[in-house]
């Protein structure tokens, strides 16, 4: 058993993925072909948002939208500690400061309250200008939103979402990659929605800061004068080389149809399976709240504290299922921010996240015996680790 199986998904979309990609080896226009544009368009209608700049992967859609805004040295950026790394990485690579902010035990997400906390806390020692939160919609799950905005707001803060893993959840029918003043996601090929290699983009409903990010996105060129055939060759800031390329696009074309009519439903499904049979056998489900609507990045359970989790995974390989930890470690204990300010954070939730959790193999293409295979493992692997 894979545990997110890729190969399922393009043996049902091969026909029109093969086609797709024959028609970009045959027009070989490979960089900014005609599906990119048609792609970012089908993205920003998917979303509801005004503009979709797709780039090369997740982690420089973060950055690009921090440079966007001029946030860098002296800037505290409030990310949460339960993450993937980029989440944190990317405001560093900046200049700017992380601040690591503990989250939800149930939901996974950054905890609102602790946010207030953690921006008090800064804004009274005066040592950083308090600027940005980054959101993330963990595991598929929109973080909540009503709360951190309202803290935004009250603090003057810019709101980033962070949707990598969160394309196609929503809250009350609204669509995640909607939420942020800019929101970015990822196409890395294990995400909900997946690319055949790395891929990225950007949502925002303003007009200002979309020229911006066009423009960081292919070396800083001038995107002032599009009737101007000179203005391309006019460099106005320092940007990168951060584009989706063309055979990506096409590939993510039928990919996003298939998402939409099917798969984010069957992933729901297979979800539900998991909840249903996992309940009142001692772990710790995921809590999706009402109104929410999770994509499912992941399916990631909290074992109980007494359970060793390197032996429950070798007795769950030992039955073939691959299990995953997502993550290991708080974000402020990476080496990488080491006697560093962003080092002191207080976040119990999170420490104890670390040992405990434990992902699922996970997709839409699971079928009901095997999730009822794992759900069964999972209940014998408890019960043998409890008695000795
Ligand atoms: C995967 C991921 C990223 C980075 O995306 P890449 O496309 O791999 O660069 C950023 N944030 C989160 C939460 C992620 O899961």
């Amino acid at each position: 058993m894979q545990f997110r199986d890729l190969q399922r998904q393009y043996q049902a979309l091969k026909p029109q993925i093969d086609a797709a990609v024959a028609g970009v080896l045959s027009a070989s226009r490979f960089i900014a072909g005609p599906e990119v544009k048609e792609l970012e368009k089908a993205l920003a209608e998917y979303v509801g948002a005004k503009h979709c700049v797709t780039c090369a992967n997740g982690t420089d859609a973060i950055s690009i939208a921090l440079r966007a805004w001029g946030i860098g040295k002296g800037d505290a950026v409030f990310v949460p500690d339960f993450t993937f790394f980029s989440t944190g990485e990317c405001p560093a690579d900046e200049g700017a400061v992380p601040i690591f902010v503990d989250v939800d035990q149930y939901t996974y997400n950054m905890d609102p309250v602790k946010l207030e906390q953690a921006v008090k806390k800064v804004i009274g020692e005066g040592k950083y200008r308090a600027r940005a939160v980054i959101a993330v919609d963990l595991f598929g799950l929109p973080a909540d939103y009503e709360a951190i905005k309202a803290v935004c707001e009250k603090y003057g803060l810019l709101l980033l979402e962070d949707a990598a893993q969160g394309f196609g959840g929503s809250i009350n029918g609204k669509p995640a990659c909607s939420f942020g003043d800019i929101a970015t996601t990822s196409f890395f090929p294990a995400k909900p929605l997946g690319c055949f290699g790395d891929g990225g983009a950007i949502f925002t409903d303003n007009d200002e800061w979309a020229d911006l990010i066009r423009s960081i996105c292919v070396h800083g060129k001038d995107t002032g004068n599009p009737n101007d055939p000179n203005a391309k060759y006019n460099n106005i800031r320092i940007g990168k080389n951060s584009r989706l390329d063309t055979l990506q696009a096409a590939i993510l074309l039928p990919k996003l149809k298939a998402f939409a009519d099917y798969e984010l439903e069957k992933i729901n499904t297979a979800a539900s399976w998991y909840t249903a049979g996992l309940k009142d056998v001692g772990i710790t489900v995921p809590v999706v709240r009402d109104g929410y609507y999770s994509s499912w990045a992941q399916y990631t359970i909290q074992l109980p504290a007494q359970i060793d989790r390197n032996r429950f995974q070798s007795e769950m390989k030992s039955k073939g299922i691959p299990t995953m930890v997502y993550y290991a470690k708080p974000m402020h204990l990476q080496i990488a921010f080491e006697g560093t300010d962003s080092a002191s954070a207080d976040c119990p939730v999170t420490t104890d996240l670390c040992r405990t959790v434990l992902s699922l193999p996970l997709d839409p293409y699971k079928t009901k015996e095997e999730i009822n295979y794992i759900v069964a493992a999972i209940k014998e692997t408890l019960i043998l680790l409890s008695e000795n």
